[in-house]
């Protein structure tokens, strides 16, 4: 269980950080929740906003919020409606950044995905120089993988997934912007770990959903419901 003065914005339901007043008013500060940042490391934040003073920070952050704006058609009742796909959104964005050389990071079972997106983006201009995650073709064993833990069987050869040569080999290149594709849990983290370029994400890995990992959180009540373990409320039974 989570302590109360634990950040728990997930559970939030006021959403006094982003409150409906006009602009130059301030935002209510009195009733944020017990478990809101905002009312146990106020220093936190004030150190993280001064960041911003840092002028490319500032401009990078400008440029995301421009991009963030430009995803939405402001329509004549008030409403917005979004309009870009994420491919379209990394074009603008990279385009708006000055970027010209873009580094993919693929996993081997989105060979195809990272050659349409190649293509892509070189279409729109850009030099695309990619990595697959199996570069180096360095055994499984290596890494104290067992023959039985082979997916492939334990009598083939199996290649490790490589994130760490993937992050160094864009970093060498020195790629105006890292772009992972698909890369599995964990195999992730390593490549944003060692990955030194600015790193952004087109996908990432599902195998189960064509690569979207929310899908089940929306049939969470019902299909996927055994995803939220024991005790919970009886789901309705799905049909
Ligand atoms: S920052 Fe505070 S007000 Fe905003 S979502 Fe988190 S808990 Fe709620």
């Amino acid at each position: 269980m989570t302590a109360k003065s634990s950040p728990n914005c997930a559970r939030c339901v006021k959403g006094d950080c982003h409150p409906p007043i006009k602009a130059g008013e301030t935002p209510p500060m009195d009733r944020l929740p017990a478990f809101c940042p905002m009312r146990h490391q106020p220093e936190v934040i004030e150190k993280a906003v001064a960041e911003y003073n840092n002028p490319e920070v500032k401009e990078f952050a400008r440029q995301a919020s421009k991009q963030e704006f430009e995803g939405y058609e402001q329509l004549p009742d008030g409403l917005r409606k979004p309009k870009n796909p994420r491919i379209l959104e990394l074009i603008q964005f990279a385009r708006k950044c000055g970027y010209k050389k873009l580094g993919l990071a693929f996993c081997v079972g989105l060979h195809n995905e990272a050659r349409t997106l190649t293509e892509i983006l070189e279409n729109n201009g850009f030099e695309v120089v990619s990595v697959c995650c199996k570069v180096g073709a360095v055994a499984k064993e290596s890494i104290g993988i067992k023959p039985e833990e082979k997916i492939f069987g334990a009598e083939n050869w199996e290649s490790m997934c490589n994130p760490i040569a993937q992050a160094e080999i864009l970093n060498s290149e020195r790629v105006d912007l890292a772009v992972m594709l698909g890369l599995c849990v964990g195999h992730d983290t390593l490549f944003i770990r060692y990955c030194h370029r600015p790193l952004t994400v087109i996908a990432v890995k599902d195998r189960v959903t064509g690569h979207n990992p929310l899908a089940p959180l929306y049939t969470s009540s019902t299909y996927y419901a055994y995803l939220m373990g024991k005790g919970k409320k009886k789901p309705p039974p799905p049909f």
